[in-house]
């Protein structure tokens, strides 16, 4: 997908976590519910959406940070991988799914963060090439939906909608949609 796609998705994410947050400290997660959190979440869920491409250099996010995204192409490119657009160890779910257990553990600034790289990383399962799991032991692949079609910016939209109308459900009293529904239901 695009660097648009994942900073929509990311945001949508991020936000309905943060929107949920009681929900998750309900559930047992040790998280402070400030104004800061909430901020961070969306804040690092935004920057992490699309941080994963750092290792294209010809990505948005890759000709932003230049140096670092050629740096990391090269180091790359001396463990294995092929070409320039070839995902590598950011794209792997393993290293962000350790990041955020480790930020949840340590540094909970960093939670938002990890929370947009795997929303990245699951948008790149559709494409064709998939994700490399474990330095490329392994690929997980979803679909097969290039990341410049149509196709991509559709299947983004229905996962971003999907995300938003979940979190407005789940957060409960977000505009009394659940009360109406309950309503309607029960
Ligand atoms: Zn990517």
């Amino acid at each position: 997908m695009n660097g648009n796609c994942h900073f929509m998705f990311a945001g949508a994410v991020s936000a309905g976590v943060a929107v949920n947050l009681d929900n998750f400290i309900n559930l047992g997660l040790q998280i402070e519910h400030t104004p800061a959190t909430v901020t961070l979440l969306v804040m690092g869920g935004l920057l992490g959406g699309i941080a994963p491409d750092m290792d294209n250099p010809r990505s948005h996010v890759g000709q932003l940070t230049k140096p670092v995204s050629t740096l990391i192409g090269r180091v790359g490119k001396f463990f294995g991988k092929k070409g320039f657009d070839h995902r590598w160890i950011l794209h792997d779910p393993l290293l962000h799914s350790a990041g955020l257990i480790l930020s949840y553990l340590y540094f909970p600034p960093m939670l938002g963060f990890f929370l947009g790289t795997l929303s990245h990383l699951f948008l790149d399962a559709f494409n064709p090439k998939g994700i490399p799991v474990f330095f490329g032991a392994w690929n997980i692949r979803l679909g097969g939906i290039p990341s410049e079609s149509k196709g991509a910016v559709v299947l983004t939209w229905v996962f971003t909608i999907l995300v938003i109308l979940i979190s407005y459900l789940a957060a409960g009293d977000c505009f009394g949609l659940w009360e109406m529904l309950k309503i309607w239901l029960f």
